[in-house]
């Protein structure tokens, strides 16, 4: 499926080519740390298949306690994570953070990770009163 989408201030914009099916959430610490949120959904998509069309995004090599590098790529001038990958080797694969994909309405996650980590409030959701 075509996509696009980008940061929050304009900066960067990105077209790709994702397989819906590949939609996941991350319960893992990192992600809540890095995007700020309680978990972070995800969709995978080659590289050869992702496009900039403006912008150039910032990266950050994540060192996990495995001693595993990835890198975090996210806008220089408002900080919105774009996707995460492998530090070199081809062909990688990018994790592109939904929340900047402007057809995330559409990618419904297919699995969860990590759920050891995940906030165990998440289940409480549908009942809290809505706005
Ligand atoms: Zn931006
Ligand atoms: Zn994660």
């Amino acid at each position: 499926m075509k996509i696009d989408g980008g940061c929050h201030c304009g900066f960067i914009k990105y077209e790709a080519e994702v397989n819906p099916e590949k939609v996941i959430v991350c319960h893992c610490t990192d992600c809540q740390t890095l995007s700020g949120a309680p978990f972070r959904s995800v969709v995978f998509a080659p590289e050869e298949h992702f496009k900039l069309t403006s912008g150039k995004p910032k990266v950050y090599v994540k060192i996990a306690d495995s001693g595993n590098e990835r890198e975090q790529t996210f806008c220089p001038e408002c900080g919105a994570p774009i996707y995460a990958s492998s530090v070199g080797g081809h062909p990688r694969n990018l994790g592109i953070r939904v929340g900047s994909i402007r057809q995330r309405d559409q990618l419904v996650p297919k699995s969860q990770y990590f759920c050891k980590s995940a906030q165990t409030w998440l289940s409480v959701l549908e009942s809290l009163p809505q706005a």
